[in-house]
């Protein structure tokens, strides 16, 4: 390749380059040569409203400027065809299609076609020019400076963007021109996809209430407020709640130009709102179901009563509201105890419970047990919730109960004198009608005739089985009488002893009788061994006929107690007979099977029941029976 055709690609290259630049910068691009317009790229094209590069190219230059204009760009145009720098100039623009265009630009000189051409970057400032002059006015309506004026356009635009309120702005066509953040975020779409639409477009459930509700701020100006309730598009599940405020914006003429709009959501409220509302209603199905008297009073006057109270009381409800409650004690003392005992209490522990006194509408005085409670314990005199509870009849067979308890226990104390005076005072009169009869029997048996001997052997017999039993009637009665305070008692001891006075019972009925380890326990040793003697005496007695009868004794503990057993292989009891056995009198055999009067066990229960312990049975008929009665230990 020769030198020229190097260069010459090379100018090739960058005449390409220069092209493309121009063609496609985003900045409009003018040529004039000679006054005329010689070359225009698209975005001039755009810029000056033309339908191509023909409509413009060929035109004199200053055919575009505005003419107030032309002379100040004349001078430009000579400055810069001399190669040198004239100023960024802002020039008013006539556009093809007859609006105007705010442009500022800078010319500068370059060849074209071997000749000086001018060439000029042109920007729209359109805007900013609106933005500048919008500023102005603003700043002379508020008789401020234009830096003020900016500076507090400034806060606005922070408070716009960081209030906790959404905001934004509609044109008179409903079209969102501008939204906060915040608003977006309520009305769960972001901001972009809501500027040039219509509310309607974005939340098609509410939408049409609430263009509704625009339409009329347009056409009354007025200021409109508005509670909503519905779906946003990102949350079609959640029923929310807002609340919108609606303002119409107006234009320097007066005109209504566009909407302003504040939302603010309100779901969390209204939730805590709808919880609260149904708390109340609960609260007062309570206070009407309670069979209970309820009701408030504040500073001593009654401001709430439910039913079951005017009920106990006999008033109405209106009776009662308003009055001072001073109207349901009887007596001024009465009110005046209330009043202390319970604000003493509630000053401690936040409630109060009084056993007073009312008095109903019709005279009548109730006992009533009263509790209460400030509900804000700061103020313990304002409404403080009280609830009353009729304890009249409660009260009444309380002391019918006390009553009757008394005179039981006089009646039992009587009947226990009685007993031991009896039995007492009878076995002298028959110690000598049994030992007369025994020396009738004696001296005369074989000397009357047969039926006088068998009627001196009834005599005899007869007398000596109510000896037996006013015997064993004295040692119940002397289970009180003759009781002795419990104290530390070795059983292991108590039960050699008893064994050993038993020993010739045990060793004519062939019993072997063992005693495993005894602990010490709290008792009455002379009453300890008088249960051990009845219940050997028992498993002794109560044997099957031709087998030697094994006796055990033996204890375990049971809690702070011991649990002691005696235990036989006599003839068992039938379990339906396990309660019976133990009251007086009770026998499961005739006299002539096993003797005995009864007694035995009675005394036996009453004994361990003092003591505080307590005795049962169990058994397996033919097989032997249990006794285990319990005593506290040591
Ligand atoms: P009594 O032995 O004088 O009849 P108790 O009060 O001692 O009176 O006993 C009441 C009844 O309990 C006895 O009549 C007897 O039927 C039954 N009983 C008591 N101990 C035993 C025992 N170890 N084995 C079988 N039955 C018994």
């Amino acid at each position: 390749m020769t030198e020229p055709e190097r260069l010459r690609g090379e100018l090739v290259e960058s005449e390409t380059k220069y092209r493309n630049l121009i063609e496609l910068a985003p900045d409009a691009i003018l040529i004039h040569q000679d006054g005329k317009i010689v070359f225009v790229n698209p975005a001039a094209v755009a810029l000056l409203g033309a339908a191509g590069e023909s409509d413009l190219v060929g035109r004199p230059v200053l055919d575009i400027v505005h003419p107030d204009m032309r002379e100040h760009v004349g001078w430009n145009v000579e400055t810069d065809l001399r190669g040198e720098e004239s100023p960024l100039t802002t020039v008013d623009l006539l556009r093809m299609d007859g609006l105007t265009v705010t442009i500022q630009g800078r010319g500068a000189r370059i060849p074209h076609g071997g000749r000086h051409a001018v060439q000029v970057v042109l920007r729209d400032v359109t805007e900013a020019k609106r933005v500048e002059d919008a500023l102005k006015d603003y700043a002379a309506r508020l008789e401020i400076s234009e830096e003020k004026a900016w500076n507090r356009l400034e806060e606005i635009e922070i408070i716009y963007d960081t209030a906790p309120i959404g905001l934004c702005v509609l044109d008179t066509e409903l079209r969102f021109v501008r939204l906060s953040r915040r608003f977006a975020e309520i009305a769960g779409a972001p901001v972009e996809a809501h500027i040039g639409r219509t509310p309607a477009e974005i939340m098609p459930d509410l939408g049409r209430q609430i263009e509704t509700t625009m339409r009329r701020v347009i056409e009354t100006g007025e200021q409109l407020d508005l509670e909503l309730c519905g779906t946003a598009p990102t949350t079609p599940d959640v029923l929310r709640h807002w609340n919108a405020h609606w303002a119409p914006l107006r234009g320097a003429s007066g005109t209504i130009v566009a909407i302003s709009a504040t939302v603010e959501e309100i779901t969390r409220r209204k939730r805590i709102e709808e919880a609260l509302r149904e708390r109340e209603r609960t609260l007062q199905g309570i206070f009407r179901a309670v069979p209970i008297g309820i009701g408030i009073v504040s500073d001593r006057m009654i401001t709430e009563v439910n039913a079951p109270l005017c009920r106990m009381t006999g008033y109405a409800q209106d009776e009662l509201i308003g009055q001072d409650a001073r109207l349901l004690y009887p007596s001024d003392e009465t009110y005046a105890y209330v009043g202390q005992e319970k604000y003493a209490q509630i000053a401690e522990s936040g409630r109060g419970a009084v056993e007073t006194q009312w008095r109903t509408k019709d005279g009548t005085v109730l006992d009533i047990l009263l509790s209460s409670s400030p509900v804000d314990l700061s103020l313990p005199n304002q409404n403080v919730v009280f609830s009353a509870l009729d304890i009249t009849k409660l009260r009444e067979s309380e002391r019918a109960l006390e009553s009757y308890m008394d005179d039981l226990q006089r009646s039992n104390e009587e009947l226990q004198r009685f007993a031991y005076v009896a039995s007492h005072d009878l076995q002298e009169p028959l110690r000598s009608i049994v030992s007369f009869s025994q020396l009738l029997v004696r001296k005369y048996r074989g000397r009357l005739d047969a039926d006088a001997d068998e009627y001196l052997g009834y005599i005899t017999e007869g007398g000596q089985r109510m000896q037996a039993l006013i015997q064993d009637l004295l040692q119940l009665s002397r289970v009180e009488t003759q009781a002795k305070p419990l104290s530390p008692t070795d059983a292991a001891e108590v039960v050699a002893d008893v064994l050993r006075l038993m020993e010739v019972a045990i060793r004519e009925a062939g019993a072997t009788v063992v005693a495993d380890q005894l602990p010490t326990v709290l008792a009455d040793a002379a009453q300890l061994a008088q249960v051990f003697t009845n219940l050997i005496g028992n498993a002794l007695k109560y044997r099957h006929p031709g087998v030697a009868p094994a006796i055990r004794i033996s204890a375990e503990p049971a809690g702070t107690s011991w649990r002691f057993t005696v235990k036989d292989n006599g003839i068992g009891i039938e379990a339906e007979y396990f309660d019976r056995i133990f009251v007086i009198f009770q026998r499961l055999h005739t006299r002539d099977a096993y003797p005995g009067t009864g007694i035995g066990l009675a005394v036996v229960k009453k004994i361990v029941e003092r003591h505080g312990g307590r005795i049962r049975v169990e058994s397996t008929p033919g097989e032997g029976s249990t006794f285990s009665f319990t005593l506290s230990a040591a």
